[in-house]
């Protein structure tokens, strides 16, 4: 299908219905320029059509951005998602596009795994400080904090112990997972079935490969 209607829930042609009385009847008409790339026509309708808030009459509309249909609003992701099913592909057989995103995956698992150690590095280096701080702070001042000298050097390696063992709570897991929602962002997108673009991102390729093939579009992966 190249091209698909938008408009009010009242009309049998429309493919996709929008039971909302400032949508037209026949309200706009979809067609795909790419994976990301719809083009927009509004056909005459009376509330209009607007992109991003800039009222259009023939415009592209990108993933990342809003589409207002009378006054119904819709993020460009969402509306994606209803406007592909009717631009999926006829064919069945994915493999060898399937195939391409073993090396994406391998891809992401590294950077992930990247991450991963530079928490690790980042961690190991706090621990190291502020356990020798607190051992040392343990040993000058053992005096003055009324320690028995010869408990001062048990008191000082258990607290430099006791300190670094603390240093995971201390770096907050927010700061990795800060850069691991961007990856998984950033991967989600590339990670996708072939055909409907269903998100692979949480499992891995293996995972995948088992599966054959793909259950929101029945494009098969392995033959
Ligand atoms: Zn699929």
């Amino acid at each position: 299908m190249s091209k698909i209607k938008v408009g009010h829930a009242s009309n049998p042609e429309n493919h996709i219905k929008i039971n909302d009385s400032s949508v037209s009847r026949v309200h706009l008409e979809v067609s795909k320029i790419d994976n990301d790339t719809l083009r927009i026509v509004d056909l005459g309708s009376l509330n209009g059509t607007k992109i991003d808030d800039i009222e259009i009459l023939e415009s592209t509309l990108k993933r990342n951005q809003t589409i207002k249909i009378g006054h119904q609003i819709y993020p460009g992701d969402e509306f994606f998602n209803r406007v592909n099913k009717f631009f999926l592909d006829k064919r069945v057989l994915w493999v060898e596009e399937f195939a391409a995103l073993e090396a994406e995956f391998k891809k992401y698992e590294k950077k992930k795994a990247k991450v991963n150690q530079s928490l690790q590095n980042k961690m190991n280096i706090v621990r190291g400080v502020l356990a020798i701080g607190i051992a040392l702070i343990f040993f000058m001042f053992g005096e003055r904090m009324g320690i028995p000298t010869d408990l001062r050097f048990i008191t000082s390696i258990g607290g430099g112990i006791l300190a670094g063992g603390i240093v995971p709570y201390l770096i907050s897991k927010d700061n990795a997972s800060d850069q691991y929602v961007a990856l998984k962002r950033e991967y989600s997108k590339i990670l996708v079935c072939p055909r409907c673009r269903k998100d692979l991102s949480g499992g891995t390729y293996k995972f995948w490969k088992d599966e054959k093939k793909c259950n929101s579009c029945d494009a098969i992966w392995v033959s």
